[in-house]
């Protein structure tokens, strides 16, 4: 099996960049519309200590979906896996986009924790008196698991999200009505669009996503960020279910574990050996990075580390 090295990262940036034409940066999301589509980015960080980085991968984005990792990682940690996943959220792939409302009717439960309703019970799981309570618990976790203590709130992309967010209210009382949000749903809906327009790195994804490969290690301080067990199974959430309706196609074109955003981050995670975080703001119309896609492609080639 290759080993990554520094030229592998620059030739899979160069062969990403071609792909930031064949999208456009999320629409239904003013603050999103902006952003430059050219910006590509990307972070390897190993089990081993080594870092890789070639492109904008120090340029900050909004992490949206990506939060859900670290939202599903604080709940189970809360709550333990028996009740979360007996009564809260599932753990199958729907194959619908990620904003889809209509098993909801159907099925009560959300189908995973990475669409936007499974992601909205999650967050109503998330311990709390408050939901200020809860994001501030949500925001010190989420800066242990990305190695970063400055990342904060983008105020201008929470207040575009928060505008347009119709959708994802009608997800959250929808939930509410059929009980699986119990706690008051504005509180909960804040903390999720807040979670949603945390600034990040390709940097801070990939130690998010090192820290999965790593069983829930920090390679950096040795410290225990989340259970071995939990870690193992948001790799496999993010397998199935991370790239939504593209996850069928992105395991059998890449083929390892990966969680993308509409902002245009991706955070992959290969066991035992690294984690790797792309940036690339042009999406395909599953609403995950064209660019980024790409990236991961020309790695898991370059290295031969497909799963399958
Ligand atoms: N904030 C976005 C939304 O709720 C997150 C979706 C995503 O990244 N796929 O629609």
């Amino acid at each position: 099996m290759p080993d990554i090295t520094q030229t592998i990262v620059e030739e899979a940036l160069a062969y990403g960049r071609a792909f930031t034409e064949k999208g456009k940066p999320a629409q239904y999301i003013p603050y999103l519309s902006q952003v430059n589509r050219d910006l590509l980015g990307l972070s390897i960080q190993t089990t081993d200590g080594r870092r890789f980085s070639a492109g904008d991968c120090r340029v900050p984005f909004t992490v949206q979906s990506i939060a859900k990792v670290v939202a599903l990682a604080l709940a189970l940690r809360d709550r333990g896996e028996r009740y979360l996943f007996s009564g809260r959220v599932g753990l199958e792939p729907t194959g619908d986009p990620f904003n889809s409302i209509i098993r909801l009717e159907t099925d009560k439960k959300p189908y995973n924790p990475f669409i936007n309703a499974g992601a909205i019970a999650v967050v109503g799981a998330i311990k709390g008196r408050s939901g200020a309570e809860k994001f501030r618990r949500l925001l010190a976790y989420f800066r242990r698991l990305c190695g970063s203590d400055t990342i904060d709130l983008c105020q201008e992309a929470y207040v575009s999200e928060r505008e347009t967010g119709d959708k994802n209210r009608a997800l959250a009382y929808h939930l509410k009505a059929t009980r699986m949000l119990e706690g008051d749903v504005t509180e909960d809906l804040d903390v999720y669009f807040r979670m949603c327009s945390l600034f990040v790195t390709a940097e801070d994804i990939a130690h998010l996503a090192l820290v999965l490969a790593n069983r829930g290690v920090d390679p950096a301080s040795g410290e225990q960020l989340m259970e071995e067990a939990h870690a193992r199974i948001i790799r496999a959430l993010m397998l199935t279910c991370g790239m939504y309706d593209g996850s069928g196609e992105f395991a059998v074109k890449v083929g390892y574990p990966a969680k993308s955003g509409v902002g245009g981050g991706i955070a992959a995670t290969l066991v035992d050996r690294m984690g790797i975080g792309v940036f690339g703001p042009a999406l395909d119309a599953r609403g995950n990075s064209a660019a980024g896609i790409a990236v991961m492609e020309y790695l898991s080639k370059a290295m031969d580390i497909r799963l399958f």
